[in-house]
């Protein structure tokens, strides 16, 4: 602790935060954090603030011709001659770079723009992840579904990169976004699925077709209540977005869609029931899908908590769905029951946050199925109150990737 307070107050950051950043590897760490001193870090001036970054991570980052390739961007330098305890012999300050000269006479430079987004700073480091890592997302409750699901043009997005942006952009925050006048075609989909990249297939097709089947393979292509739910928990690359186009609505009563936020009912949760919100972040639940589509056989498991954290704490999935739970369960039996309660509990508060909507032909219903629960109402389906939708998945690794593209294009970052 007292090791901690000390690194802290060298760095000049605030304890809480630093211990955030220490993991469970701590005694590891901070052994091999003791042999860091002084001499292992450059102070730099920029607009005011002094700024420290490690020498050795400076020189793994020299932008010469020999350390890095322009074309590839990527580093070139070979690890066998790399010395970690490089030092820094000269440096020459330029206006708006700085040259380092090392011990070895190897020289780099660095401009200042480029050093400050690389800033060790926690504050810049956050303000970096918010901006072009991942942008933050924005919990709701279903009465503001009105506010926070945003209506976008498809032609604009087919046609227009800021268009295109801001869709991305608040599907990633609110992790919905409604498409609106798509045309009436199976193939409309693919047009907007190119804008970003390409689609993620899975055992149901590369898209599938959601409408009233008998003897079907899935839940979902029935006409009675479709409980809320995930799609496709039992994969470990479990698809990031699900794309629901609209090209036959029941014009009668039912067939409303439900949509929850996962991470509005955790958090909840996590404050109102912590023992229970425990259980769902703690307990591994088998997600399985066995079964025979388009011929091909398939037997998919994966095992996973309903909500899943990443290591600072953060929601990174959401695992929820009845039909497509297994019913292996491997946990200990005392765990059963309890686990049980708390599966009910984050059900009912999904279903008391749940928005209910109904979309139009034409619209395309896009949101985050890592995060958003999703579900519909009862319709009766008769030959003249029929449903047909068309769907396709996207991962998020495809989705990011287009919205720090557009980003960096047409709102570019100093120093990137
Ligand atoms: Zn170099």
């Amino acid at each position: 602790m007292i090791l901690l307070r000390r690194l802290a107050d060298t760095n000049k950051i605030n304890l809480r935060q630093f211990k955030a950043v220490i993991t469970n590897s701590d005694i590891h760490t901070n052994s091999v954090l003791q042999k860091t001193n002084k001499e292992d870090f450059l102070k730099v001036d920029i607009q005011g603030n002094e700024l420290r970054f490690p020498n050795v991570w400076l020189r793994d980052n020299c932008r010469c011709e020999q350390c890095f390739h322009l074309s590839a961007k990527s580093r070139i330098l070979e690890l066998n001659k790399f010395n970690v305890n490089v030092k820094v012999k000269d440096v020459i300050r330029e206006e708006t770079s700085i040259q380092v000269i090392w011990d070895d006479e190897h020289l780099s430079r660095y401009s200042l723009n480029w050093l400050k987004l690389r800033s060790f700073t926690p504050q810049e480091q956050l303000k970096y992840t918010n901006e072009l890592y991942r942008p933050v997302k924005t919990p709701w409750h279903g009465n503001d579904f009105h506010k926070v699901c945003t209506r976008h043009d498809y032609k604009e997005i087919l046609d227009s990169d800021a268009a295109l942006y801001r869709w991305l952009l608040d599907l990633s925050t609110y992790g919905v976004a409604l498409v609106q006048n798509a045309p009436q075609s199976e193939a409309a989909l693919d047009k907007i699925v190119e804008r970003i990249g390409f689609t993620k297939r899975t055992h149901y097709g590369v898209k599938f077709v959601v409408e009233n089947v008998a003897n079907t393979s899935n839940v979902a292509y029935l006409s009675s209540n479709l409980q809320m739910h995930v799609d496709l928990p039992y994969y470990e690359y479990c698809p990031g977005v699900n794309m629901l186009h609209c090209l036959v609505q029941t014009l009668g009563e039912g067939g409303e869609n439900l949509l929850s936020d996962g991470h509005f009912a955790a958090s909840y949760m996590k404050e109102h029931h912590p023992a229970e919100y425990k259980l769902l972040i703690d307990t591994e639940v088998e997600w399985s899908d066995v079964g025979v589509e388009h011929g091909n056989e398939f037997f998919k498991l994966y095992r996973s908590p309903v909500i899943s954290l990443d290591r600072h704490g953060q929601i990174k999935r959401i695992n929820f769905s009845v039909p497509q739970r297994g019913s292996h369960f491997p946990c200990p039996i005392e765990i059963v029951k309890p686990w049980y309660e708390a599966h009910n509990l984050f059900y009912e508060l999904n279903k008391k946050f749940a928005a209910k909507f109904k979309t139009k032909v034409g619209d395309i219903l896009v949101f985050d199925n890592i995060r958003l629960l999703h579900g519909r109402n009862a319709y009766e389906d008769k030959s003249d109150n029929v449903r047909k939708l068309i769907g396709a998945y996207l991962d998020w690794d495809e989705i990011y990737s287009r919205f720090r593209c557009l980003k960096a294009k047409l709102y570019p970052i100093e120093g990137i």
